[in-house]
């Protein structure tokens, strides 16, 4: 039988937030033997959000956990950290085997991304669109292996990768069982790696050597919404 990837997403309230979950969802939806690790950046689970995941009929896990209040006073907050250690710890309680990958609720995938990283051994790499300056973060593969990192942010990273960047057998996940994300955004998937790769040779190539891209790292315009953030001004209405 066919692993099962484990997609982890942190998610946060904002007037987008439906919206990108319904269209996640749906993605998710046409992808077989999946579960889904929905992990909310707050105190408890929004039953809204748990409606959804009902309805989508897929196995899913929905957990709360929030950014702790220190973090939140930063100029540039860790975003996701908390959210993404809840899942690591209820993986490592819950689960013996399977892929894990850290799939934002913004990011664009597309399908042939979820059959290129379910035979992950170790830890599995491959190419996202839209990053930094370049359009692109990409591992650089010669003969086959990965030998470093096109990104315009290599910021003095072993690993500079973004989130998406990779999946990982959940084999490693109990191998190193203390392995984590670091409170400092931007080092966060850097630091995780190092936690868990030992030698670089286990790093295996996806996308056709890394040449495709199976995933971007869209963002969403947020627009204000009346009912996150009440306007001080009269709401225009117009009839016909
Ligand atoms: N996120 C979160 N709490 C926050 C901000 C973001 O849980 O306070 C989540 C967000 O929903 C997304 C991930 O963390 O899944 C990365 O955040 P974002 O997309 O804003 O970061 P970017 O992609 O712009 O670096
Ligand atoms: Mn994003």
């Amino acid at each position: 039988s066919m692993p099962i990837i484990y997609f982890v997403t942190p998610t946060y309230a904002r007037s987008v937030q439906m919206a990108e979950l319904t269209r996640l969802g749906q993605t998710l939806s046409s992808v077989p033997a999946l579960h889904w690790i929905l992990v909310e950046d707050a105190s408890k689970c929004n039953p809204m959000v748990g409606q959804l995941l009902r309805r989508l009929g897929i196995p899913f896990t929905h957990l709360a956990s929030e950014m702790p209040a220190a973090y939140k006073k930063l100029k540039t907050p860790p975003r996701g950290v908390s959210n993404r250690r809840a899942a690591l710890k209820w993986i490592r309680r819950n689960v013996k085997q399977g892929v894990l990958y850290f799939g934002d609720d913004d990011n664009s995938y597309d399908l042939r991304l979820f059959e290129e990283i379910r035979d992950t051994r170790n830890i599995s790499m491959f190419p996202v669109g839209l990053i930094g300056d370049y359009a692109v973060s990409a591992p650089v593969v010669h003969d086959g292996k990965v030998v470093g990192f096109y990104d315009s942010w290599p910021a003095g990273r072993r690993f500079a990768v973004d989130m998406a960047g990779f999946a990982v057998n959940i084999q490693l996940l109990h191998q190193f069982p203390n392995a984590t994300f670091i409170y400092q955004a931007g080092f966060e998937e850097d630091s995780f790696l190092q936690d868990i790769v030992t030698n670089a040779d286990f790093i295996e190539a996806k996308a056709a050597n890394c040449t495709e891209i199976l995933v971007w790292h869209t963002r969403t315009v947020q627009v204000p919404a009346v009912i996150l953030q009440p306007p001080t001004q009269t709401l225009t209405e117009t009839s016909i």
